[in-house]
Order: C-alpha cells, then sequence, then structure tokens
C-alpha cells in the first residue's frame, strides 16, 4: 500500500506559485493518498524549519526565490551537479538526511528542445542568482559556450565566474541598459532570469527592446505569471520567438518528483494536469 506523503514549497511570497495546484491535482487524479503544501518562510527560520523537517513527515520539498543558494549551508549533503551550479531547488529527506538537487537545469534545458538554439548562438543571460546559474550550466551542457550574463553586483560577476571557469566564453558585465542592448543586438538567445516583470509588477521589464533584433532570435523568460510579461510582448512584437516559463516549471516539476518517489511518475498525465492547472489559473483570469 501507498502510503500518505508530505511534500512541500519553501520561499518568500509564495500566494502566487501554482506547485501547490498542480501537484494536488496530479496527486487527486492518481488517487495517491499524498499532499503538497506552501512554506512561506522568513530567513530567520530558515534553519529552525529545515531542523524540524529531516524529523518530520516531510519528504521532500522544492525551494525558490530568494533562498536557493543560501539554503545549501543547511543541508547534510548535496547533489554534484547541485554543488557545480551552486543552487538547490529540490530537497530529499532521506531518512532524516537532507538531501539538496538542482532540476531547474534539467527543467530548462527540456523546454529548449523545441528550439533546439545552435551551439554557436550568442547569448545573454539577464541576473546572476540562483535561476541564471542553473541556465548557464544547462547551456553550458548543451555546448552553447558563449554567454553574457548581466547583474548589478560586481561581487556576483566574480563568483560565478570563478564558479562557472569551465564555461569557455562566459563573460559577466555589470547591468547598464546600454550595453544590454548592445549584446543583444547581435544575441540568438536572450534570458531573462530576473523576476523583473513578475506579477503583481507586470509592468515592468528588465530592459526595453526597442531595435531591431536578429532574425529567429530566442527571447526566453524564465517568468510564467504573466504567460507573456512585457519584455516577451515587445520581442514578439519585433519580431523575436519568444518562450515563457510555463515548460521549465513543469519539467523541473516532474525532475523533483522522480527524485522524491521510487514510484513512476505518470508524465503524461503530470503534463496534462499541469497545463489544465496553469490555463485555468493564469489565462482565465477576469
Ligand atoms: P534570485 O536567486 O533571487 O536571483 C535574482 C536575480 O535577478 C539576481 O541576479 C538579481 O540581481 C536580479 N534582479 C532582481 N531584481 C532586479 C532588478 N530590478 N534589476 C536587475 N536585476 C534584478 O532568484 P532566482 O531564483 O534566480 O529567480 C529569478 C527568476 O526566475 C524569478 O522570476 C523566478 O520565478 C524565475 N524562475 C522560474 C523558474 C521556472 O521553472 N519557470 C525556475 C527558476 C526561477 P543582482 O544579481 O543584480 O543582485
Amino acid at each position: 500500500m501507498i502510503k500518505r506523503r508530505l511534500f512541500g514549497l519553501l520561499g518568500m511570497k509564495l500566494e502566487h506559485s501554482l506547485s501547490a495546484l498542480i501537484f494536488n491535482s496530479y496527486f487527486r487524479r492518481k488517487n495517491l493518498d499524498y499532499r503538497y503544501q506552501l512554506f512561506d518562510l522568513s530567513s530567520q527560520n530558515l534553519h529552525q524549519f529545515l531542523k524540524k523537517a529531516s524529523s518530520s513527515p516531510l519528504s521532500g520539498l522544492n525551494v525558490t526565490i530568494p533562498y536557493k543558494e543560501r539554503i545549501m549551508a543547511y543541508l547534510d549533503e548535496i547533489e554534484g551537479k547541485a554543488k557545480i551550479i551552486g543552487s538547490v531547488n529540490v530537497i530529499h529527506n532521506e531518512k532524516g538526511k537532507l538531501k539538496g538537487f538542482n532540476t531547474d537545469y534539467k527543467g530548462f534545458m527540456r523546454s529548449l528542445k523545441n528550439f533546439r538554439p545552435g551551439v554557436r548562438s550568442q547569448t545573454v543571460v539577464l541576473g546572476g542568482g540562483g535561476a541564471a546559474r542553473s541556465v548557464i550550466y544547462a547551456l553550458h551542457s548543451l555546448g552553447i559556450e558563449k554567454i553574457t550574463f548581466f547583474t548589478r553586483s560586481a561581487e556576483r560577476i566574480k563568483r560565478l565566474k570563478d564558479d562557472f571557469s569551465f564555461v569557455t566564453g562566459l563573460e559577466g558585465q555589470l547591468w547598464k541598459e546600454n550595453k544590454i542592448k548592445e549584446k543583444s543586438r547581435k544575441a540568438g538567445l536572450i534570458i531573462n532570469a530576473t523576476p523583473v516583470g513578475m506579477f503583481p509588477g507586470e509592468r515592468c521589464s528588465p530592459f526595453m527592446i526597442d531595435f531591431r533584433m536578429r532574425k529567429n532570435v530566442l527571447v526566453y523568460d524564465l517568468i510564467y505569471n504573466p504567460p507573456e510579461t512585457r519584455f516577451l510582448k515587445e520581442a514578439r512584437s519585433r519580431g523575436a520567438v519568444t518562450e515563457n516559463g510555463i515548460r521549465m516549471l513543469i519539467f523541473q516539476a516532474i525532475e523533483s518528483f522522480k527524485i522524491w518517489a521510487k514510484e513512476a511518475l505518470d508524465e503524461a498525465l503530470f503534463l496534462k494536469t499541469s497545463e489544465e492547472v496553469i490555463h485555468a489559473s493564469l489565462y482565465n483570469r477576469g
């Protein structure tokens, strides 16, 4: 008999997250006595929560903004890829030991399959946080090495460059709109890995796309709420192919479940359930 199990999402300001809706709908459809819960925590309570989590019925957690990097200090073990990336978005409670994994990079890689960007694509990554790290690792795994990332912090540039010294064409630059535009004009792939433009700040955009873009450029926004950010709207109006964060969200969730649960995941049903939940939540808003 499959016993009752608890999973959850750890982060801050989680009221708009769709993860609980997606997982709980899937569990219901599969008749599993599982539950997925949101844990909205302030940073002061993070360590205490994790101490208790190891001896609780919690089988697994997803981790989101702003804890993907700092949570690593509190875990018993970190899987190799997550260690290299420097960001954990999945925790598995393995008999009282908390082990960290990264499935964001896998989710991102799987979501790129439809587009197959060329390995010589000049790529711009906006941001230098946990998601940007996962994206850079995924791009490297796909053979894409000509990557310029932008952040507002010189310290982050240094850290990221040091940690990713194996990415031969990686360049970090301080956030300056004219520099971002200059690089983006020539880019074949532009990825927003900052939260700028996310609900309820959907009037914002990381930078204004008011120039001619390269033909067939793919502009990718990791944000999924709203499904079309201002950034993507502008890119589409300039002829870009665009992609939002929905497929990455679904694929990283699929890969998370594979870590937590021994029983096989019904991927087709998970995909169908996720798409229906996301559609009902994001596209049918009045
Ligand atoms: P994070 O670790 O907090 O990093 C955020 C990055 O964005 C940092 O580099 C930060 O700046 C930059 N940033 C924040 N506000 C900015 C602003 N006003 N102007 C310029 N840069 C700004 O967050 P994260 O975990 O990487 O998440 C980033 C985004 O990706 C979020 O929207 C998250 O929801 C999304 N995401 C989506 C998925 C998915 O499955 N679709 C998965 C992961 C993440 P500095 O470096 O300059 O300090």
